[in-house]
């Protein structure tokens, strides 16, 4: 008889295993808290502007692509999308900017054009990177990791050695490469974890290199228009949706999974999936005797968690052409402001990351209009407490401006705002019931991360699995997606008759 398979969440992990799974013969149902699927993936749409939330860099695009294929689908019946070169334009405080590519030719063309030399460092830099991204992604992200001999192996032992994870980020990249602004550059886009650079594995450097390595991908109307293929996708297989359906509690018998309950309806089912917040999860979801040691509700509070961030969302009525896709503005007192999400304090002098889909995309600029995103990474509540009343979003919102206006051709920006909108820290945790508002999940500190991170499968209860940013193999949507096809196969491993 065919497993029944409630998944709590419709993040894009829930709905990418939720695919996998009726593919493999399995009900599924996804209960939803919100009115819309796709979690911290979403959109806002208000006074003719679109915006993608929050994710928006679409890393190892084939990842994406593979959920359809992997279930005999064509995604070009889905979704169109492209691949995006320059990966970045990187803006400095001193008024330098560089396109950085995909494409090595092109790199070499206008490093070299920047500095003599700088694209043979650069290489040097991929060629090493390209080595440990395959032995991390086959030894230890591609595998469940739920047995410590999956770790404790003479292959993963030998990789390991091979990656050298204990030099920091900032440390290693020191003795690779000699420019600044490429350091710099590798450093913020190594952070889109949350973690400290200047403290954490140089691992973390991966996201820039499989940027460069796999390219960057974008999706013809933005982030959302993933998800909403995906929903589309799961529905058309037969998957049922429960929206604005908020999940009190995980339902467990004898350490076997008989359900969910929410307000007052029970629904059963033989395995349940919970896609949310790890951390809410464990803290108000399960009870106590059925939770791992490593994470229960004694400790997960004292675990260690990533920063948080704070968002501007811009309408302007102007288009600027001086913006790629994706932008990073490298401000002076570069390690101060990167390390001030991690100190608990909101910098001055702030590097920023700017979206501006409208450059390639007309349904973000629609009348010559443009939507234009500009994310800053902050402490999260724990460290910075805040209500982000109307007063402390002002202060951050200026900063943030004052720092914009300093990008050639940019300094008219205030005169074309005719639409703001915010996210905070706090909208994380009510909205999301992301614990103290960390925007990525558990920190991916060493020891919370591979074997050491939450494991996608109970050890105690039979039919109950995890899978979101704090789990094995960690945040980031491509990471997530991969995640669930891990996920799927164990699942259906673990039920084949
Ligand atoms: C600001 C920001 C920027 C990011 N940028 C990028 C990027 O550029 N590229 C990238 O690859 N990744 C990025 N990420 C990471 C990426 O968004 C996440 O890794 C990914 O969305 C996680 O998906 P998920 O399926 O694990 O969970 P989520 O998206 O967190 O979904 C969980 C779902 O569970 C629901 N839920 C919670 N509690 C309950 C309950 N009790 N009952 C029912 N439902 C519940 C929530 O409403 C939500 O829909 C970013 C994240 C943030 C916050």
């Amino acid at each position: 008889m065919k497993k029944d398979v409630i998944i709590v969440g419709g993040g894009i992990g829930g709905l990418c295993s939720g695919i996998y799974l009726l593919h493999k013969g399995f009900n599924v149902t996804i209960v939803e808290q919100k009115e819309k699927l796709g979690g911290k993936i979403n959109i806002i749409e208000e006074e003719g502007f679109k915006f993608d939330l929050s994710a928006s860099i679409l890393m190892t695009p084939k990842i994406y692509t593979d959920v359809f294929e992997d279930v005999g689908k064509n995604y070009k019946d889905y979704f169109e999308i492209i691949n995006l070169d320059p990966l970045y334009k990187v803006f400095s405080y001193d008024k330098k900017s560089l396109l950085v590519y995909g494409d090595n030719n092109k790199i070499i063309n206008e490093f070299e054009k920047f500095e003599k030399g700088l694209s043979l460092d650069f290489m040097k830099f991929l060629s090493k990177s390209y080595e440990k991204y395959y032995l991390i992604k086959n030894d230890f992200l591609d595998k469940p990791m739920i047995n410590l001999k999956e770790l404790l192996n003479l292959n993963s032992i030998k990789s390991l050695i091979k990656i050298k994870p204990l030099s920091t980020t900032s440390n290693y990249l020191n003795k690779i490469i000699k420019n600044e602004i490429i350091i710099n550059y590798l450093i913020f886009s190594s952070m889109y974890i949350g973690v400290d650079p200047y403290k954490n594995s140089n691992i973390h450097t991966l996201i820039p290199a499989i940027s460069h390595l796999n390219g960057l991908g974008y999706i013809k109307g933005g982030m959302y228009k993933y998800i909403e293929s995906l929903e589309k996708l799961f529905k058309e297989f037969g998957g049922k949706v429960l929206n604005n359906t908020k999940v009190d509690k995980v339902l467990i018998e004898n350490n076997k999974i008989r359900g969910i309950k929410y307000k007052d309806n029970t629904l059963r089912s033989d395995i349940v999936i919970c896609n949310n917040d790890y951390t809410y999860t464990v803290k108000n979801l399960i009870d106590k005797k059925y939770l791992d040691k490593r994470y229960n509700k004694d400790n997960i509070e004292k675990k260690d968690y990533s920063c948080s961030v704070f968002i501007l969302y811009l309408g302007l009525d102007k288009t600027y052409d001086t913006l790629q896709v994706h932008n990073i503005y490298l401000n002076k007192d570069f390690k101060e402001s990167i390390q001030s999400a991690f100190k608990g304090i909101i910098p001055t002098n702030p590097s920023l990351y700017i979206y501006y889909p409208s450059i390639r995309d007309k349904s973000f600029c629609k009348n010559n209009k443009s939507s234009l995103n500009i994310m800053l990474r902050i402490p999260n509540l724990s460290l910075y407490k805040s209500d982000y009343n109307k007063d402390d979003i002002r202060k951050i919102r200026d900063i943030i401006i004052k720092t914009i206006k300093q990008i050639p051709s940019m300094d008219d920006i205030e005169k074309h705002i005719v639409y703001e909108n915010y996210l905070t820290p706090k909208t994380l945790e009510k909205d999301y019931n992301c614990y103290m508002g960390n925007a990525f999940g558990l920190s991916h500190k060493l020891l919370q991360n591979i074997y050491f991170r939450p494991h996608i499968k109970s050890k105690k209860v039979e039919g109950l699995y995890f899978l979101n940013a704090s789990t094995h193999p960690g945040n980031g949507a491509s990471v997530v997606i991969g995640g669930s096809k891990v996920l799927s196969e164990l699942i259906y491993k673990d039920y084949k008759k």
